[in-house]
């Protein structure tokens, strides 16, 4: 099975906003066990922006907020990227690093190359990385986040199953702080789940829990199973290939 598999800043940074590099290796070594058992994996990670805040700590944070995106995201993707590369090596994965804009999926020529740049590295066994080329991306011209980008990769690579990994099991009945809410584990086609989700967005990344649910029910109407689960929980991403029904996430039907 193709798997595109969206890791959320949230999932990959501390709270002080350095970067998780135990969250990272464990998470790395899942895929490796999925690629093991035959499937083919397209990585879609966030968390230059935070790890580049994270290492940057000691600057005077006097710029604006572009002057702060474009830097934190130059110097946050390079040690993400470094990061993966090293992890993925320690089991013989060659992976390559994917930057993309928005326009890379409207623009018919731009579109090309990109679908070409996928599929030549998923014919030749190379593992894509994707994040948004946050350095030139900015304001208008921005993706809305990871997710929306997540959800046109699994299209554009006609993936079987989009996981999109947060810091939560997944879409509850109310706040997740709430006793009284629960987990939904089936959304089937057509579900409005409008009155469930919380407005509030991730304090890592640009996403929340409604970019999740609208991308991933858009994702779904395309024919594409999504799965939306917890990146801290261990072992996850086999879980989720193997004993789903025994693993808490949020599943769309198709
Ligand atoms: N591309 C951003 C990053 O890597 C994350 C965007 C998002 O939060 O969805 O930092």
């Amino acid at each position: 099975m193709r798997i595109t598999i969206k890791i959320g800043s949230n999932v990959l940074t501390r709270s002080d906003g350095s970067l998780d590099v135990t969250r990272m290796s464990a998470l790395v070594d899942q895929i490796a066990e999925l690629r093991r058992q035959g499937h083919e994996i397209i990585l879609v990670s966030s968390g230059a922006v935070a790890s580049g805040r994270g290492e940057l700590k000691h600057i005077q944070h006097d710029l604006d907020s572009v002057d702060q995106r474009q830097l934190f995201s130059a110097v946050g993707q390079a040690k993400l990227i470094n990061r993966y590369f090293e992890l993925f090596r320690e089991y013989g994965i060659a992976v390559g690093q994917v930057l993309t804009t928005k326009e890379n999926f409207q623009d018919s020529e731009h579109r090309k190359n990109q679908e070409n740049c996928m599929r030549v590295m998923l014919d030749n066994g190379v593992l894509p990385i994707v994040n948004e080329n946050d350095t030139v991306s900015v304001t208008e011209l921005m993706f809305t986040d990871n997710d929306e980008l997540s959800g046109l990769i699994a299209q554009m690579t006609h993936s079987q199953t989009l996981v999109i990994l947060s810091n939560i099991d997944g879409i509850y009945t109310g706040n997740p702080a709430n006793p009284d809410s629960h987990l939904i584990s089936i959304v089937k086609p057509g579900k409005d789940l409008s009155d469930y989700i919380q407005n509030t967005k991730s304090s890592g990344g640009r996403g929340g829990m409604q970019s999740k649910s609208s991308v991933a029910t858009k994702t779904a109407e395309a024919g594409i199973n999504v799965i939306i689960a917890n990146g801290k929980r261990d072992d996850i991403l086999v879980k989720l290939m193997n004993d789903r029904d025994n693993t808490p996430c949020t599943e769309f039907l198709i």
